[in-house]
């Protein structure tokens, strides 16, 4: 997972969370401000639903009292069987606790085991009790009990008159489905007007009574306890209980709460009321708390996300940073490397950009040496040294890394002491101690490229350093040189080289040229060398110097050799069929092609197909091919000449050709450097060591040819040290395929 990822899913999360608690947020505003309104607005039809209710079951109860009379009146004399049924049937009918008939004395009570004595103990309250009206009776079977009494005064066909007493539980009158259709938040109670509870019933959400007491308005008053105005009007509203049908009253409550508090006389039962009271707080309201927990849990949801995000970004960051660590970490120096030398240049050029600064490409010339003197550990340690003196030499504004191997780049403020700066560095370098004392002295060539405002790629900027660096190559004198407008027209021409090579090999730009070798003690051509020449489409011919460096770094070099090849074999194929005569030719070959695997197989296949005899195809190795990876280039020259392919040393004596070399490789042909023969011309000692060399590789059964052979008195010199070959402008210079052909090659008509 990625930062832009983790960014991502960050910003999501929290919009998806943000949204649900803003909506949320929203829901609960207008739920506030609609709650108080709608509460008062439904609660007095509710409440008079409630009331009706009430007055709709008592108007049943009296009704089925008044018809239990009746069928009592109806019995003839003291039927006891007769009364307990009447009475059973109104109880069971009814839901009365009991019913009893009280008379003569006598009480007849229905089959409910009830204790009918405690009835008729209480018998002449009972019969003061205005008949057919609901009373309240209390403590009647055990203290502190509370029951509604409905009593009926009756009188028999037979003239005897007693009492009807239904005793109802007030709780089964003014139960918990009588007031389902309340708001939630209320509490509601059957009192009388006095106050006295007969029933109390609160829905789930609420808890309005505090303190327990038996009177409703001693509730009231402890629920508006602290406001003196709200307890002085529940005393108004106990007052006008007895007159008024409804009355409604909002109170202040402690904590800041407002109540509503409603009451409405019931028209069944003369002196009681149904109260109700509403907590107006939205707050306390079902919804709200809801709400209020969604919130709290959307906002729990987002601290364990936000916390779970945390840890990931956490420990994404560490993974990450390993990463860049690992990533840009160069092993041998312990400090950064070029990537991070890339991201960190834009990111310093971007925070000072009026700071002018130098991109400096150095390397260590003699560092092969202190690989081979000190060993790969001490030399690495030079290395490292580079950094960490550069580290403590410049500031912080200023880098250095190691590209590879014994390359550096730095990017340093181009001040006005950036010589000194640097001659300060070198001498630090060169102080360092490689082992046990010693010190070695260690050069430097330096390519610097001054950056100019808007440049921007690095790359290009470490290549133009680069290039100023290798302007340098051959310089033993100088050791720093800066990028200058002839290496930068040197760089376009090699792109443009490069951009055009590969289709200039397809239009056959590369033509051969052939330019004679000469035998001179029979006076007679005796081979040629095959040296290309670019004819571009414009005619203009380009010499190899020009494009042979090029294609030898990016490797294109292998594709030119081998067509040279190919094209040589062709020409004397097409000599031999036209009857002509052919002389060996060498053809020069570049490491890159030696070493690609499948080379031998391929020149075999070559002159198979063409029906060249091997020994008219010789292969020129330079000699400073020779010494990257020795043991590799043995091995190959091994095998080409164990396929019986000629084999010749170019430029003998322009590099350090050691005489081991001449024993271990197996040439057929030494080829003298022009610039070492004409060297041995002016030189006695030269003339002597080259007559050795003639000698020796005489002695090896090598053929020796001496190359650049301009005139007379050159070749006269060769023939009395014992040269029987030469290649040089005195006898042939190099010329079209063509022109070699119908000089030498006696063929009648145009070969090509
Ligand atoms: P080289 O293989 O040593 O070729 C001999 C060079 O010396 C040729 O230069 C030739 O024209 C030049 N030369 C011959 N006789 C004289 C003389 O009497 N005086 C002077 N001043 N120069 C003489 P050229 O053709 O310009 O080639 C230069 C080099 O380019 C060659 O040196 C060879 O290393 C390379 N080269 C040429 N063609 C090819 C090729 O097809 N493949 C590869 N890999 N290298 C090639
Ligand atoms: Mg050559
Ligand atoms: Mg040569």
């Amino acid at each position: 997972m990625t930062n832009s990822d983790l960014y991502h899913i960050v910003i999501r999360s929290a919009a998806a969370y943000i949204l649900s608690a803003i909506i949320s947020l929203i829901f609960l505003i207008t739920t506030y401000q609609s709650y108080a309104r709608n509460v008062k607005e439904r609660q007095p039809a509710m409440v008079e639903h409630a009331k009706t209710l009430v007055d709709e079951k008592v108007t049943d109860l009296e009704r089925l009292l008044t018809e239990t009379g009746r069928n009592l009146a109806a019995v003839s004399g003291d039927n006891i069987a007769s009364y307990r049924t009447v009475l059973d049937f109104a109880r069971r009918t009814g839901g009365f606790e009991t019913v009893v008939y009280i008379t003569g004395g006598k009480i007849y009570a229905d089959g409910s085991g009830l204790d009918a004595d405690a009835i008729m103990l209480r018998y002449e309250e009972i019969q003061a009790a205005e008949s057919g009206k609901v009373h309240s009776i209390e403590n009647l079977w055990e203290e502190g009990d509370l029951f509604l009494l409905f009593p009926l005064q009756i009188t028999k066909e037979d003239g005897q008159s007693g009492t009807l007493a239904a005793i109802y539980d007030c709780n089964a009158l003014a139960g918990g489905s009588m007031f389902e259709e309340l708001h939630p938040q209320s509490a509601c109670w059957l009192i009388e007007n006095e106050g006295k509870i007969l029933s109390y019933h609160a829905n789930s959400a609420v808890n309005i009574v505090q303190v327990p007491s038996n009177n409703f308005f001693m509730q009231m008053y402890d629920l508006t306890e602290g406001s003196r105005n709200s307890k002085s009007r529940v005393q108004q509203m106990r007052h006008a209980a007895q007159t008024e049908a409804m009355q409604s009253l909002e109170v202040e409550t402690e904590k800041s709460h407002t109540c509503l508090i409603m009451l409405c006389g019931l028209d069944q039962m003369e002196g009681y009321s149904v109260a109700t009271v509403t907590d107006l707080n939205v707050q306390n309201s079902f919804i709200f708390r809801f709400l209020r927990k969604t919130i709290l849990m959307l906002l729990l949801l987002f601290a364990v996300s936000a916390t779970a995000v945390l840890f990931i970004w956490i420990y994404v960051k560490g993974v990450t940073s390993k990463m860049e660590t690992i990533a840009y970490a160069d092993d041998v120096t312990k400090g950064k490397n070029i990537n991070y030398f890339r991201k960190e240049v834009a990111n310093i050029l971007q925070n000072h950009s009026e700071t002018p600064y130098i991109v400096q490409r150095f390397d260590i010339s003699n560092f092969r040496y202190l690989n081979e003197a000190y060993g790969h550990m001490r030399a690495d340690d030079v290395l490292k040294a580079c950094v960490d003196i550069y580290k403590k030499v410049y500031s912080t504004k200023e880098l250095c890394v190691r590209m590879d191997s014994d390359q550096f780049v730095t990017l340093t403020v181009n001040d006005s002491d950036v010589n000194e700066r640097r001659e300060q560095y070198m001498k630090e370098v060169n102080e360092y101690t490689i082992a046990n004392g010693i010190t070695y002295p260690i050069r430097m060539k330096y390519g610097i490229y001054q950056l100019r405002k808007q440049d921007r790629d690095v790359d290009v900027m470490i290549d133009r350093a680069n290039a100023a660096r290798r302007s340098l190559n051959g310089n033993e004198v100088e050791s720093v040189a800066y990028y200058t407008d002839a290496i930068m027209r040197n760089m376009s021409k090699v792109n443009k080289i490069e951009s055009e090579m590969q289709q200039a090999l397809d239009n056959g730009e590369f033509q051969v040229y052939l330019q004679a070798k000469w035998d001179i003690v029979n006076d007679h051509v005796a081979g040629a060398e095959a040296l290309v020449r670019w004819i571009r489409p414009e005619g203009n011919m380009v010499f190899p110097d020009e494009f042979i460096p090029v294609f030898e770094k990016n490797g294109f070099i292998g594709k030119l050799d081998f067509y040279m090849l190919e094209n040589v074999c062709k020409k004397m194929r097409a000599v031999l069929d036209a009857g002509g005569v052919i002389y060996p030719i060498s053809v020069n070959q570049s490491r890159v092609l030696l070493h690609s695997p499948e080379y031998i197989e391929r020149v075999r296949t070559l002159l198979e197909t063409c029906r060249i005899p091997k020994e008219y195809i010789e292969l020129e190795v330079t000699e400073t091919a020779l010494f990257d990876d020795r043991d590799r280039m043995i091995s190959v020259l091994r095998a080409m000449k164990k396929e019986g392919i000629k084999l010749s040393m170019d430029d003998f004596g322009s590099g350090y050709s050691s005489l081991n070399t001449l024993k271990d490789m197996p040439f057929d042909v030494l080829k003298i450097d022009r610039e070492f023969f004409s060297e041995a011309v002016t030189s006695d000692s030269s003339t002597l060591i080259l007559h050795k060399i003639i000698e020796m590789a005489d002695g090896l059964g090598m053929e020796v040819i001496c190359e650049g052979v301009e005139n007379e008195q050159q070749v006269e010199l060769l023939r009395s040290i014992g040269c029987r070959r030469v290649q040089g402008y005195y006898y042939a210079k190099p010329v079209p395929a063509e022109k070699y052909i119908q000089s030498y090659c006696e063929v009648m008509e145009g070969v090509s």
